[in-house]
C-alpha cells in the first residue's frame, strides 16, 4: 500500500476517533490535504486515494498544478498568504479562500468575484497568537472585519481560520483554538446578515486532534500525509 494512501486512511481514522470521543459528528470535520511544494504526480495520487479537499499556499504553483489536474477533481482551498494583486487567480481557481485578514483584500476578492459572477466562499483569518510574523486580523479587529465583509455581495463568509504559534506539545495550542471558537460564538451572537460561522479552519499535522476537540471543522494536514517538504 502506498504511504499516501496509508497516511490518508490513518488520519481519517484519527479524525473519526477524535470527533466521536468528544461527542461530535465525524462528518462535521473535513480533512484538507495540504499539498504545497508537492508535485502533480503526488497530488494526483492523493486524489486517487480519496483526498477530496486539497490545500495550496502559493498561487503560481497552484495554478500550474490545477491546470493539469483539473479544477473539478477536488475541492481546492487557498490557505497561503494572498496579495491583493493575486486575488483574481485565487477567485478563479479556489472554492474557498481561508486567509482573508484585511478589508483591502476582501474588497479585491469581491471585485474579482463580481467580474466572473461568482460568490466566493471565504474565511476570515485571525492572528490568534498576535504574532508579528503572521498575517490575519487581530482578535480585537476581527469582529469589525466580519461586519464589513458581510456587506460584500460576492463574498460568502463561511467562518474563521487560525494558525497558532508552533508548540512541540499540541496541548499548548489548545488555548488558541478555544479563543477562535469563542470568537465564533461572539460573532454568531451579533447575528450579522450574510455571515455563516459554519467553519473553523484550525489544526495541522501536529495539533489537529486538539483542534477537533475545540470545534475545528477543517483540519489542514500536510506533513502527516505527504511527508516532509524540501
Ligand atoms: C503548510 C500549512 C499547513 C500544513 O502544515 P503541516 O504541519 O505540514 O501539516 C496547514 N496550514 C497552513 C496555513 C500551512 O501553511
Amino acid at each position: 500500500m502506498s504511504s499516501i494512501k496509508h497516511n490518508l486512511e490513518r488520519i481519517n481514522l484519527q479524525i473519526v476517533d477524535t470527533a466521536v470521543s468528544c461527542g461530535r459528528r465525524p462528518d462535521a470535520v473535513k480533512l484538507i490535504a495540504v499539498s504545497k511544494k508537492k508535485n502533480v504526480k503526488t497530488v494526483l495520487e492523493a486524489i486517487n486515494k480519496g483526498a477530496l479537499h486539497l490545500g495550496e499556499n502559493y498561487i503560481q504553483e497552484a495554478i500550474e498544478k490545477i491546470n493539469i489536474i483539473g479544477k473539478d477533481k477536488a475541492c481546492w482551498h487557498f490557505i497561503g498568504h494572498l496579495q491583493s494583486n493575486k486575488a483574481k487567480f485565487a477567485v478563479k481557481y479556489f472554492e474557498y479562500i481561508h486567509t482573508v485578514g484585511t478589508l483591502k483584500l476582501a474588497k479585491e476578492i469581491d471585485k474579482q468575484a463580481k467580474k466572473i459572477k461568482k460568490i466566493q466562499k471565504i474565511l476570515v483569518q485571525v492572528n490568534i497568537g498576535d504574532e508579528e510574523t503572521k498575517s490575519g486580523a487581530g482578535i480585537n479587529d476581527a469582529i469589525q472585519l466580519v461586519k464589513e465583509v458581510s456587506r460584500f455581495e460576492n463574498l460568502s463568509l463561511q467562518g474563521l481560520m487560525c494558525m497558532p504559534p508552533f508548540f512541540p506539545d499540541p496541548e499548548h495550542a489548545r488555548i488558541y483554538f478555544k479563543q477562535l471558537a469563542q470568537l465564533k460564538e461572539k460573532i454568531i451572537a451579533k447575528k450579522f446578515d450574510n455571515v455563516s460561522m459554519e467553519h473553523l479552519s484550525m489544526g495541522m499535522s501536529n495539533d489537529f486532534k486538539v483542534a477537533i476537540e475545540e470545534g475545528s471543522t477543517m483540519v489542514r494536514v500536510g506533513t502527516s500525509i505527504f511527508g516532509r517538504r524540501d
